[in-house]
């Protein structure tokens, strides 16, 4: 099997409410899609979503990347020579993850659509029959995040995961209102977004959250400060996880040799696709250390991925995959069976696109031959 084409759609995905996190609002995610076609009519679906604070990747750099750096070297190749596609692009371009993840997964989608299984079956089988959905608190106001809070608990919710990241006061009074409003037994996760920059300002937070049964901590200093993690890890009961300073295999080494972190949050777009994504899951393992699956709020297609990962991993204890719930048009069908997420035995990633409504969010479109 031969990779003849890869089409390309920079799409704009349309959010219900605005996303605020420490360092960005989102009124709609700008993602890449693309479609892959072989020589034997199989189609396969790939996305990326940049995140110029993570990754250091754009929009219109990853389109660019796919479609003048990547694609060029992939036409021709075997889709299934999954080691052999990574090496390729790697051999290409340094870094941009996100671009390698959308060929990765479309990758993936046409391998499970070939030999007729779901992706988790050909990365270790499925391991989880469910997964409890998280619902995400954007930083607002502490009243205002305690009432979402209470209404998602009443539809059925277990657990949330707080976005803070502003001033220490102002995120400890977020904290202690939503705790206050739904009770002890519900899971609360607190996402800083390295929002609280260093060691110091992280150890006078971790003091006044003692006592809040948080699940776990992410990601509270700057991505690159590891020896902060290891220094605010030492001083706290509270889990520490980290996100944005992991990406690929070389932090997750430093991690492990550091013990900078209890859990970490491995996403697809990240690390570059199913494939890397696997390998660190396995890295981890070997550690001893616990993982998530998270996303860059991805539509059906990418979210897909990383629910097939997680589903396949035993070392892989929760997910935050939840994009395609924020969205008012998705280009995919991924079904949440709120408030939990269970996949379906189809083929590939599982998701059908609806061409239509990619086209109807497509704001320009590429291809290569
Ligand atoms: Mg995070």
């Amino acid at each position: 099997m031969k990779i003849m084409s890869i089409e390309l759609f920079a799409i704009h995905l349309p959010l219900k409410e605005p996303f605020i996190v420490s360092y960005h609002t989102y009124n709609h995610m700008p993602s890449i899609i693309v479609k892959v076609t072989t020589n034997e009519g199989i189609v396969g679906y790939g996305e990326g979503v940049p995140d110029e604070h993570v990754t250091g990747e754009t929009w219109e750099g990853t389109f660019e990347i796919i479609k003048n750096t990547l694609g060029p070297v992939l036409i021709g190749q075997n889709p299934m020579e999954i080691e052999r596609i990574h090496e390729l692009m790697n051999k290409a371009i340094y870094g941009a993850p996100t671009a390698k993840a959308a060929i990765d997964i479309a990758c993936f989608d046409i391998m499970g659509k070939k030999l007729q299984q779901p992706v988790y079956q050909l990365i270790g089988g499925r391991y989880h029959a469910e997964f409890p959905i998280t619902h995400v608190l954007s930083i607002s106001e502490p009243e205002e995040m305690a009432a979402e809070a209470a209404l998602m608990k009443e539809i059925g919710y277990q657990s949330f995961k707080m976005k803070v990241g502003t001033k220490v006061s102002k995120d400890v009074e977020r904290i202690k209102a939503v705790r206050s409003q739904v009770g002890e037994d519900i899971a609360i996760r607190v996402d800083v977004n390295q929002g609280w920059i260093n060691s110091a300002t992280t150890i006078t937070a971790v003091e006044q959250l003692r006592n809040l049964g948080i699940d776990w901590l992410e990601q509270p200093v700057v991505a690159d400060d590891i020896d902060g993690m290891v220094e605010v890890k030492s001083k706290t009961t509270i889990p520490m996880m980290i996100d944005e300073g992991l990406k690929g295999t070389r932090d997750m080494r430093e991690i492990i040799q550091k013990r900078a972190a209890d859990k970490v949050n491995i996403k697809l777009m990240k690390c570059g696709g199913i494939y890397p994504a696997v390998k660190l899951a396995h890295q981890a393992e070997l550690a001893g250390m616990e993982c998530q699956i998270g996303s860059m709020v991805e539509s059906s297609v990418g979210s897909a991925a990383g629910f097939h990962v997680a589903f396949s991993k035993k070392i892989i204890t929760s997910v935050e995959l939840t994009g395609p719930l924020k969205f008012s048009k998705d280009v995919g069908n991924l079904a949440y069976d709120v408030p939990f997420i269970r996949l379906t035995e189809k083929p590939g990633l599982g998701v059908e696109v609806n061409e239509e409504t990619l086209m109807e969010l497509t704001v320009f479109q590429g291809s290569v031959q």
